[in-house]
């Protein structure tokens, strides 16, 4: 590393950058590329001499970026978009600048102290109670996905109880959610040793708009009780994927408390609109519950792997996921007094310095920007709501939440179910192979629907006008064809 070529090679590619931010709506939004086509244009084997990193650069320019699904593009607004700023960039230089791998205080002490600050501020924003808070008597931690949050609270849940009833009783143990919960849930109840047939996922109703009911819950605990099972964690969503559905907290940590559940609450999208005043009443009950997390990465500015988990009390996943090696012994960390953050994590040691991005973001926005950022998105998304609902082809399937909108070209008369389906999933590829848009779908309570979110950073009012003309374009290409 020479500061000096260091100093030249980063100017001319944060030049790339600018660049690329400023045209990427040119490119096609969903790659266009077929499967194999890299090692096409690639060599076989890595060049024997140094290349120069002009010719480096050139070929990100017209070998990589033909690969890329430009999630930065304005016109993104498939899954849930994936949010940036340059506040949070230059954190993340930072954060790649020092490399510091702070797994214990010593090993890094400002990237222990400033996560504990970032993470404080962050749970005053979401008004959480002190409990959740290091100014309490809880605590943040930044981790990479939901999955891991999830797996850690799992596992600091599992071996609390585990350790009243025995570890021979592993199999009895339950963990619930709904048919609406992520994915990634059943993976998490997987690795924590829950077995797949005691992994709940309860059904949920297009009536109650996919919402996990309180009642449902409880029969589905009681059954499992009369079965002699032992009911271990449940996990409530604020803001489902497929359609933002929003579970109650505050009824259903009600039900899982008679059963010493633990709960959780997976706000991995929805939970960043709850810095909004007017959204803050989805966290209502937040008090009862175990843990909380939510993903800055989806909604909050922050670039990726970027997911905060705040818990009541971290000691249970400290006693569940404690190393204690000597090469890593100092007296600070045998002394207790200060956060060892490799104890509230997956990884061993590996740990980056985050909590930067997150810093800068909050301080260079301000709350009330960040707030004016979730909004303006909304603004959009029903703006977005107005333009389908004034063609009498579409519907609106769920009622919107937040910024994602569910729409579909309507059943009409005579056709059935299935032909709409076709209908619908024609014009999804039709408007995603312009590579002026891109959007995705889901299936939930049966009905095939479109996912519309608005929330690339780049994206305006004239994009989403944009869309809504290429989804009507195309819509009129297949209505006449079929
Ligand atoms: N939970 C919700 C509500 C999500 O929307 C997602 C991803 O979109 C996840 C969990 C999965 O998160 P991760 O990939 O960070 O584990």
């Amino acid at each position: 590393l020479n500061p000096q070529d260091f100093r030249g090679q980063a100017h001319k590619a944060v030049d790339f950058i600018a660049d690329y931010y400023k045209n990427v709506e040119t490119y096609p939004v969903l790659s266009q590329v077929q499967p194999g086509f890299l090692k096409n244009r690639l060599p076989k084997t890595p060049p024997n001499t140094p290349e120069s990193f002009d010719t480096i650069l050139q070929d990100v320019q017209t070998d990589i970026i033909p690969g890329i699904t430009h999630w930065l593009s304005p016109n993104f607004f498939a899954y849930f978009p994936a949010s940036v700023s340059s506040a949070a960039f230059i954190g993340e230089m930072l954060c790649t600048c020092f490399n510091a791998v702070g797994f214990n205080w010593l090993a890094s002490p400002a990237a222990t102290e400033l996560e504990m600050v970032v993470m404080d501020w962050l749970a005053v924003m979401l008004q959480l109670p002190k409990t959740f808070m290091f100014s309490g008597s809880g605590g943040g931690v930044l981790q990479s996905s939901t999955s891991e949050s999830t797996l850690c609270t799992l596992v600091a849940a599992r071996d609390r109880v585990l350790d009243e009833i025995g570890i021979e009783n592993i199999g009895r143990l339950v963990v619930y959610g709904s048919d609406q919960t992520h994915a990634m849930y059943k993976k998490v109840g997987k690795i924590a040793g829950i077995p797949p047939h005691n992994i709940r996922c309860i059904p949920t109703r297009m009536e109650d708009e996919f919402a996990l009911s309180p009642y449902s819950l409880r029969k589905v605990i009681e059954a499992d009780v009369e079965q002699g099972l032992v009911p271990l964690f449940l996990c409530v969503t604020v803001g489902t994927t497929s359609t933002t559905a929003i579970d109650p907290i505050k009824d259903l940590a009600d039900v899982a408390k008679k059963y010493n559940i633990w709960v959780h609450v997976d706000g991995a999208y929805g939970g960043n609109a709850c810095i909004c005043p007017e959204y803050r009443p989805f966290l209502d009950g937040i008090e009862k519950v175990d843990s909380l997390s939510l993903s800055p990465h989806k909604w909050l500015l922050s670039y990726g792997e970027c997911c905060c988990l705040w818990m009541k009390n971290p000691n249970l996943v400290v006693s569940a996921l404690r190393t204690d090696p000597e090469y890593l012994k100092n007296k600070h960390s045998e002394s207790d007094s200060v956060v060892s953050y490799k104890d509230w994590q997956v990884a061993g040691t590996a740990r980056r310095f985050k909590s930067l991005r997150l810093w800068f973001l909050l301080r260079s926005y301000g709350v009330e920007n960040l707030q004016n950022h979730i909004r303006s998105d909304v603004r959009m998304a029903i703006m977005f709501e107005r333009l389908v609902k004034s063609d009498v082809r579409f519907e609106i399937v769920v009622p919107r939440r937040f910024a994602l909108v569910c729409f579909r070209l309507k059943q009409f008369n005579g056709f059935d179910t299935s032909y709409t389906e076709l209908l619908n999933k024609k014009l999804l590829e039709r408007v995603n192979s312009t590579g002026r848009v891109y959007l995705t779908h889901t299936v939930a309570g049966g009905v095939y629907m479109l996912r519309f979110v608005v929330g690339a950073t780049l994206t305006e009012e004239h994009h989403v006008i944009n869309a809504w003309e290429v989804i009507k374009e195309m819509a009129n290409t297949i209505v006449n064809e079929f």
